[in-house]
């Protein structure tokens, strides 16, 4: 089993089934049958499901993650959520040369990320204001 190739959903990549699953890990888990994401599809699948990251990501574009503080902090989200994956297994370049690419799934709201897949859309192309810009107020005197 260990040893079958599978390709990533999204890009492609190669990748084979972990042998090593931690039960705890809330986020970024290694997948049990032979089909799901690549580490780095899952990461960005992770970030674009976040609120508020998705929000800067779709106003801001990818190239923040390129910066090494952002990939600490993400390293510090990754520890909290018992992540199965390591931190040196993730690709940021790779992820964000694929960044366009299409996801299988598309996003939904819930609780924690109220922001559609079209809200995010309309963010990325200008027609909907994102976090970064704040409203103009009136200069009362
Ligand atoms: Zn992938």
């Amino acid at each position: 089993m260990s040893d079958v190739i599978i390709h990533c959903e999204r890009c492609g990549a190669r990748c084979k089934v972990a042998e090593l699953r931690d039960p705890e890990a809330k986020m970024l888990r290694w997948s049990k049958e032979p089909k799901g994401l690549c580490i780095n599809c899952a990461v960005h699948d992770f970030l674009r499901n976040t609120y508020p990251i998705n929000m800067l990501l779709a106003e801001f574009g990818p190239k923040g993650l390129l910066l090494p503080h952002i990939q600490k902090q993400f390293m510090g989200i990754m520890r909290a959520g018992f992540a199965d994956a390591k931190p040196d297994e993730i690709d940021w370049n790779r992820i964000v040369e694929n960044w366009d690419l299409p996801f299988p799934k598309k996003i939904k709201p819930n609780s924690t990320n109220p922001c559609s897949q079209q809200e995010l859309d309309e963010i990325a192309s200008g027609q909907r204001p994102g976090l970064g810009t704040s409203g103009l107020m009136e200069n009362s005197k």
